[in-house]
């Protein structure tokens, strides 16, 4: 990569925008700058919304078969270059590049989802709902919509977004995160190469000040927003004040719950994945272990000698199984809550801060590494139990019964995944019915829902009531319109100063 600027993407057009400032890029593998991501000004975000907006009645009126033609180009382009997007994520992310192209993989399925765009679209009608009437109801786009992205996954969770949105009719200004930006634009030229309008997909970096200017702009109608609990919380308040249509994915703490009749090397091996892959910065990895009865003596050091052994190293390798943490920051982060644990009486187990990386690479010396740690005796009431770490952090928690288990899980301020490990029938049902989870897995240690099924949380990591993509992604970027109508020849004369009813 070479230090170029990153910078907007606007009406068809890269564009440096107006604002002088901007953000180094890192590749967390080397811990070297990469390159400089422009920081837009609330100038730059009006001129990506204009732009937004003068697409839109063109775009709006396109037949929806035309837009998903679009939406078919878009998905072959990607499918060409999709190795492309998936080190682009790697340099600037640093996860491995396998885990990059399963991202990039599941981005793709919701390409695929929004090319069946005109069946999503389709009304529902009923004839002679009164004499001489009918009635039926459309759904028809918003108008300009925005979102705005996490770094963890810088083309997965933007395809969470524009694919439907656009194929609905809207137009897009995309607000990606300034930690790896690159994506974003590598996707904009795609849709550019795949015939979309100018204006009707539109890039702005930057941070916190873009994100106001976004929500605040009064030609911006709906928001969609991943990323921490804090702030997913205060855009969704902010949305609602200012009357705008607001989904807002926010933080995790998911847990794995493993019963005494489950298939212990299989729960090992989910363990290990869920929790380390990534670097455990996922919203769905796993970062508690819930062992019942006396799963933990069992397991414990089949998974203290894996944590051990991961093979952290530059995800370019292709034998990686764990790349950097993401920044210094983050590093510092993830340490402290480690201490934190120490300190609060959890048993550390394996202790990732002791990471030598010596053997990550050529170049990797001041890369930001950390190896997997795993904690053993973790209580509810510790702070590496009830905040999320966003990192390659394990916390097991030893539990008596399902029950218990199921009470702990229930009691947590987050609901976004949640798994159980059983060869049980009736404890799996039990389990999927009771749980206060969005997303929950049978033997199944990361349920992110398929294209068509729609992703989100529930309690304090989500805020609104349709979920990410799927048909409820569908109805986030569309409102109903119901129209009723008849001819003169059916109307009676005089007028009628009751309640309409059907005759
Ligand atoms: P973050 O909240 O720091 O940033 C997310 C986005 O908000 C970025 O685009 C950032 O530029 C912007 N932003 C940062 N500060 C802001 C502010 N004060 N006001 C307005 N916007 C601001 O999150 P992150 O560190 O990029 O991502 C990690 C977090 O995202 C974790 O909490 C993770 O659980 C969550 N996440 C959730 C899901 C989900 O589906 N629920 C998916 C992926 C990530």
């Amino acid at each position: 990569m070479t230090n170029a600027t990153i910078l907007h993407y606007i009406n068809g057009e890269i564009s440096p925008g107006t604002s002088s400032q901007t953000q180094d890029v890192f590749n967390p593998a080397t811990g070297q700058v990469s390159g400089q991501v422009a920081l837009a000004n609330r100038a730059d975000v009006d001129a990506a919304v204009a732009a937004a907006d003068a697409a839109f009645p063109a775009w709006a009126d396109t037949p929806p078969i035309r837009r998903a033609r679009v939406m078919f180009r878009f998905l072959e382009l990607l499918n060409r270059h999709k190795d492309d997007l998936a080190r682009a994520i790697t340099a600037e992310h640093g996860k491995v590049f396998t885990d990059a192209q399963g991202e990039v993989a599941r981005g793709i399925d919701i390409v695929e989802f929004a090319c069946g765009i005109p069946q999503l679209l389709k009304g529902d009608y009923s004839e002679q709902v009164s004499t001489g009437i009918d009635n039926w109801t459309t759904r028809q786009p918003l108008g300009v919509v925005a979102g705005v992205t996490p770094f963890n996954f810088p083309v997965m969770v933007p395809m969470w977004m524009f694919p439907v949105a656009i194929a609905a009719g809207n137009t897009f200004v995309l607000k990606p995160s300034p930690l790896d930006p690159s994506a974003s634009l590598m996707i904009a030229d795609l849709l550019r190469q795949a015939g979309l309008p100018d204006g009707v997909f539109n890039v702005v970096q930057g941070d916190k000040d873009a994100v106001e200017a976004l929500i605040e702009h009064p030609d911006v109608q709906a928001l969609s927003f991943v990323g921490s609990t804090p702030i997913a919380n205060l855009l969704y308040e902010k949305g609602a004040k200012l009357g705008k249509r607001i989904q807002a994915l926010g933080g995790a703490k998911n847990h794995m719950v493993v019963m005494p009749d489950a298939d212990l090397d299989k729960a090992v091996d989910a363990l290990i994945g869920a929790a380390y892959g990534s670097a455990g910065e996922r919203c769905m990895a796993i970062s508690v272990a819930v062992l019942v009865g006396d799963v933990a003596d069992k397991i414990m050091p089949q998974l203290a000698e894996r944590a051990r052994t991961l093979n952290v190293k530059n995800g370019e390798d292709l034998d990686a199984e764990m790349g950097p943490i993401v920044t210094a920051a983050a590093h510092q982060r993830i340490t402290g809550y480690i201490d934190k644990g120490v300190a609060e009486g959890a048993k550390l187990v394996v202790d990732g801060r002791e990471f030598d990386s010596s053997n990550t690479g050529e170049g990797c010396e001041e890369g930001f590494w950390m190896g997997g740690s795993l904690f053993d005796q973790v209580t509810p009431d510790m702070t590496i139990y009830r905040e999320e770490i966003f990192g390659p952090v394990l916390a097991c928690v030893r539990v008596p019964d399902i029950a218990t288990a199921i009470r702990l899980i229930n009691d947590h301020e987050f609901g976004n995944g949640v798994s159980c490990f059983t060869e049980s029938g009736s404890v799996a049902r039990e389990f999927g019915r009771r749980i206060q989870v969005g997303m929950v897995g049978i033997n199944v240690p990361i349920p992110v829902p398929m294209a068509w099924h729609g992703f989100g949380g529930w309690k304090r990591s989500m805020f609104g009531d349709t979920h990410a993509y799927g048909e409820e992604g569908v109805k986030f970027y569309t409102r109903q319109k119901s129209i009723m109508q008849r001819w003169s020849d059916s109307i009676d004369a005089g007028a009628e100063f009751v309640m309409p009813t059907a005759k």
